[in-house]
């Protein structure tokens, strides 16, 4: 059949990332067909809840009918132009302006790219000219957190504090170093409260920082609350902690909203969210709702200054990539902008969210479940082998997976992550979808307890 067809040719041609090659090649893909509202549908036609947004990014679902013909309307009119050597185009010029009258007020200039790897990378390029241009040039060393995400070209992929994006690339490249990661159910020392474990976190930072030489560090980044390395909400008081010693220091905050952004922990950014001052953010995945890819790196108006002096001295502010601002890709983006303003989104979030978290902390009390936490419509839950304890289950026992592949037989997405299970359904779910979403989930782990205690 046509299926079988396409199946095998997938498996004799392509490299997929972020999947076991030797699993795939005896099982082959899921074939994803068409979309609609929250859901898609496979090439056999089941129907799945799309419980993690594709990879946390179609916030608007997948069949968005005024993206579609903000698309058109752009291939028909201009399908590319750039914006090297002050060329320019009207969606790019457009988009600029709605990002900045909703980003956080002391950003002011934007740098277009396609993925949120692209704009963290050129973040860190604009950390190194900037203290180039304001005659600092050994203040490079860039701080990241274990566990963080931020993509992966050799610079992004750097920053990323996870393990498997590290070994066999020689990564990290130096310059940059990790702190640890604010997750009080991993990181607290027995007995230790939330307050002291964040405390803990802060000194630990500042002590990095004079250790390295406080002239030798550039920028701290980090995402508000943490995506692919298990969905790590701050605890109390931590980025209130964290922006004083990067004050003190003179350290630039680079905030990571590639997830966060647009709504996803219920207010527009994550910065909103939990009082954070960037001096570059970078947005990507629900920019666009994902429908095109584009990205952004935004900055301060004092960054900006810098570094158009010191592109005047070289000629030229030589970075940006072929596809910077895009007109189709940001025509769509400004048409998703629309959407989250024109239905606002981030109100609904706000309604919806309660009952999200409602669901997702009352499985706190599974036994497979060591903690569920959240905020917004973004969460996850834990898996363990023994509460009290807080063991993980031995890699082999693949806990994760089969919690996501018997969930899905019940007709819902979610994604394993590290003996975790992340959620973050587009931002459009409903209150009747929430249940769905957690009915089959629950159905999922109760499936896989029997299974374990057979
Ligand atoms: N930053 C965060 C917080 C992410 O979650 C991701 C991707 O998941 C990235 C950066 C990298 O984005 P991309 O995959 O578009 O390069």
């Amino acid at each position: 059949s046509s299926e079988t067809l396409s199946s095998t040719t997938d498996v004799k041609n392509l490299v997929h990332p972020y999947t076991n090659l030797g699993d795939h090649l005896n099982k082959g893909p899921m074939i994803i067909d068409r979309g609609e509202g929250i859901y898609i549908y496979d090439n056999h036609g089941k129907r799945y809840l799309e419980g993690m947004s594709g990879l946390w990014c179609t916030s608007l679902g997948f069949s968005e009918e005024r993206l579609v013909n903000a698309a058109i309307a752009q291939f028909k009119k201009l399908p590319y132009y750039h914006l090297f050597n002050s060329r320019s185009n009207t969606p790019a010029i457009e988009l600029s302006a709605k990002l900045l009258e909703i980003a956080p007020k002391n950003l002011s200039k934007i740098l277009y790219a396609n993925s949120g790897s692209e704009a963290n990378d050129a973040a860190v390029k604009l950390v190194w000219f900037y203290h180039n241009a304001i005659g600092k040039p050994e203040k490079k060393k860039i701080i990241s957190r274990l566990r963080g995400y931020h993509g992966v070209t050799v610079a992004s992929g750097s920053l990323t504090g996870l393990p498997a994006n590290h070994l066999h690339f020689d990564l990290p490249i130096d310059r940059i170093l990790h702190t640890d990661c604010p997750s009080y159910y991993h990181g607290a020392e027995s007995g230790e409260s939330e307050e002291a474990f964040t405390q803990r976190l802060i000194n630990n930072l500042e002590q990095l920082i004079l250790k390295e030489g406080p002239e030798t560090v550039g920028a701290f980044i980090a995402e508000p609350v943490m995506g692919a390395g298990g969905v790590i909400v701050p605890p109390e008081g931590y980025f209130e902690g964290v922006q004083k010693v990067l004050k003190k220091y003179d350290i630039l905050f680079i905030v990571d909203e590639v997830i966060c952004g647009f709504g996803r922990t219920g207010m527009m950014f994550g910065c909103d969210t939990f009082n954070l001052q960037p001096d570059i953010m970078s947005v990507a995945k629900a920019l666009s709702s994902s429908y095109l890819p584009i990205s952004a790196t935004m900055i301060s108006q004092a960054i900006y200054d810098k570094i158009a002096e010191q592109s005047d001295e070289v000629g030229v502010f030589a970075h940006g990539v072929t596809y910077s601002g895009h007109p189709i890709c940001a025509a769509v983006a400004l048409e998703t902008i629309k959407i989250y303003q024109e239905d606002n989104i981030v109100a609904h979030v706000q309604e919806v969210a309660p009952h999200f978290q409602k669901r997702l902390h009352a499985l706190a009390s599974h036994p497979l479940v060591g903690e569920s936490r959240g905020i917004g419509l973004i969460g996850a839950i834990e898996l363990t082998q023994d509460k009290a304890s807080k063991k993980p289950f031995d890699s082999s026992v693949k806990i994760e997976k089969r919690v996501q592949e018997n969930v899905a037989k019940h007709g819902v997405l979610v994604r394993g992550i590290r003996n975790a299970i992340a959620l973050c359904p587009p931002l459009i779910i409903t209150i009747e979808q929430i249940d769905e979403l957690f009915d089959s989930l629950e159905k999922g782990l109760d499936e896989v307890l029997e299974d374990i205690e057979k």
